[in-house]
């Protein structure tokens, strides 16, 4: 194989590109894990979550990708048989779900169309009807990164509370923490789910789990079979700093640099900066004259935006052809959108002229490949880039 010359340009909505500080953090000697070296580093890593996941309660970090934190949240909080409440917001939404039916768990699946987020007026009224409280836990994904739709958790809550109805909540924030608002405490979450390779800069390999102190009373009463994912001896080990079994520790040293740099630019500037590449990349896809996937304007994704192809075909050859030729990888059609859209990844370690090299990488592979489509998107999303 030739040499790509330049860097490779990861514009997929995760893993998302690492920044240098946090791979040289990572490269450094792995230490003894039963050390006080060690525990210093536990000790800051896992209260330096908190503020990411906006708790004063426990976080819990396992050496998984999110899939494995998905598994952790269910395990821990829920029984055989139990029911659970879930909605089709995407590709992810389904995964979780038919990881809960593998588990064992009676699950009530609210179809969607894949274009929006969950709607709150649909939780209350399935709450409300459940009059005999079979439902045990209600579960979203906050930022549905198979789609670029955005779900309103906050609003969601209210609908609950509305109800008075005592569900557990759980929310996947897996492509949205540190990326987009969230509040674990304020917005009465039960289990917030998160891993290491979306907005917290990391290559994969690190899940998550912030917990409530009903989701902690829920714990102790749910049967559903674990070992590796039980929280219980894990928040033992980690009151001094230590894991049960061997961590992912030169993860752990790569995620102190991570939260030290989401400190250090602020959560809200961090924020502030994700809504406005996103924003000037949909003024890019309007100028084009494609369709954004996600339908609601107030669900639009701060992380990644979701493109129809035209005629809901050609998107894969497209992205191999962008690949092969500009050495950028862009976000594939995932489940039944496979070939019929492609994803732009703008969350994570990125700024203005990243934004644009991408979006040009994307207009030229237009050009390249004959998608009938506008020119003028890249000068558009600068226009607004250079104004706002
Ligand atoms: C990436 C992602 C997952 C899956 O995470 P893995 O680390 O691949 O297991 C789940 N949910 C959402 C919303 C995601 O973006």
């Amino acid at each position: 194989m030739s040499y790509p010359s330049g860097r490779h340009f990861l514009q997929i909505p995760g893993p998302t590109n690492v920044p240098e500080q946090v791979l040289r953090a990572m490269a450094k000697p792995t230490i003894d894990h039963r050390g006080p070296e060690f525990k210093a580093l536990g000790l800051e890593v896992l209260g330096g979550l908190k503020p990411v996941f906006k708790t004063a309660g426990p976080v819990v970090i396992f050496a998984s990708s999110g899939t494995g934190a998905w598994e952790a949240g269910l395990v821990n909080t829920l029984s055989p048989g139990d029911k659970v409440l879930m909605f089709e917001t995407g590709h992810f939404a389904t995964l979780w779900k038919n990881m809960a039916v593998r588990l064992g768990l009676e699950v009530d699946f609210v179809p969607g169309d894949w274009r929006h987020g969950v709607d709150p007026a649909v939780v209350e009224a399935k709450l409300a009807e459940d009059k005999d409280q079979r439902i045990k836990s209600v579960m979203v994904v906050h930022n549905e990164t198979s789609t670029g739709v955005t779900s309103r958790v906050a609003e969601i809550r209210k609908a609950i509370d509305r109800t008075s109805h005592p569900a557990l909540f759980m929310v996947d924030t897996i492509s949205s923490l540190g990326s987009i608002d969230y509040r674990h405490d304020v917005w009465g979450v039960d289990v917030t789910v998160g891993c290491s390779q979306k907005g917290l800069m990391l290559p994969p390999g690190l899940g998550f789990n912030a917990i409530s102190a009903k989701a902690l009373a829920a714990a102790k009463t749910a049967k559903l079979p674990k070992s590796y994912w039980g929280w219980e001896e894990m928040l033992k080990a980690n009151q001094g700093g230590f894991f049960p079994s061997s961590p992912a520790t030169n993860l752990l040293y790569g995620l102190r640099e991570s939260l030290h740099l989401l400190a250090a630019e602020g959560l809200d500037n961090v924020f502030t900066r994700h809504k406005r590449l996103a924003e000037a990349t949909r003024r890019a896809v309007r100028t084009w004259g494609l369709e954004i996937l996600c339908l609601d304007p107030e669900e639009y994704s701060p992380v990644l935006t979701t493109v129809v192809m035209p005629g809901w075909r050609g998107a894969d050859a497209y992205r191999a052809a962008v690949l092969d030729k500009f050495n950028m990888s862009l976000g594939s059609g995932l489940g039944k959108l496979k070939d019929q859209v492609f994803r732009i990844g703008h969350l994570g370690d990125m700024n203005d002229l990243m934004l644009v090299g991408t979006l040009g990488g994307v207009e030229m592979g237009f050009s390249l490949t004959g998608v009938p489509c506008k020119q003028g998107g890249v000068m558009a999303a600068m226009d607004y880039l250079a104004a706002h």
